[in-house]
């Protein structure tokens, strides 16, 4: 498989809402998988043209006022402050369109249209990410342990992962809906 039949191939999988990029990649199994920078060059390709989306993970540093200047209170507060927004409160929950969703702090793009799948929490939910978007550590905040992920590019905390998720993964990621920013796909 070569680099346009993978961009290719994976394109087919966003607007039919199936698939994973990563698993298509691995299962090709000759072939390094591609670098961050490659993957976010991929899913900026599938967007309208000009949609606002960062070109590489190189990570980004800004004070906390230029953060607190640059998002709305609630945004701030969950990204750099790890709070959680209410449930039911973010519109992407509900958001079934193709296309990409980038974290609302740098534009980093953090999952796919396919990737999503209804929980039933009121949170936005994906069951896999855009390969090497986030860092993990463990959120000891409450009773049970929990693991809390990072956008590797700003540091902005999204949300916490699960093992209660469906298949493929078993994974939820519940994500703050008010830390992304969706893209509808131009197709
Ligand atoms: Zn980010």
């Amino acid at each position: 498989m070569n680099r346009r039949h993978f961009l290719l191939g994976s394109g087919a999988a966003l607007a039919a809402g199936a698939g994973i990029a990563s698993a298509q990649l691995r299962r090709t199994g000759t072939e390094a998988p591609p670098t961050v920078r490659e993957l976010q060059q991929h899913w900026r390709d599938l967007l309208a043209p000009g949609a606002r989306i960062a070109g590489d993970a190189t990570p980004i540093t800004r004070t906390d006022a230029e953060w607190r200047s640059l998002l709305s209170p609630l945004a701030y507060d969950v990204l750099r402050h790890e709070g959680t927004e209410r449930p039911w409160s973010s519109p992407l929950d509900a958001e079934k369109r193709g296309g990409v969703f980038a974290c609302a702090g740098c534009s980093l793009a953090l999952f796919s249209s396919a990737m999503k799948f209804d929980s039933g929490t009121g949170w936005p939910s994906f069951f896999t990410t855009i390969p090497g978007v986030f860092a993990t550590k463990v959120d000891t905040r409450l009773i049970v342990p929990r693991t809390e992920y990072h956008c590797v590019k700003c540091g902005g905390h999204q949300g916490h992962v699960f093992d209660d998720g469906p298949q493929p993964t078993g994974l939820r990621y519940c994500n703050d809906g008010v830390a992304l920013r969706f893209i509808p796909a131009r197709i």
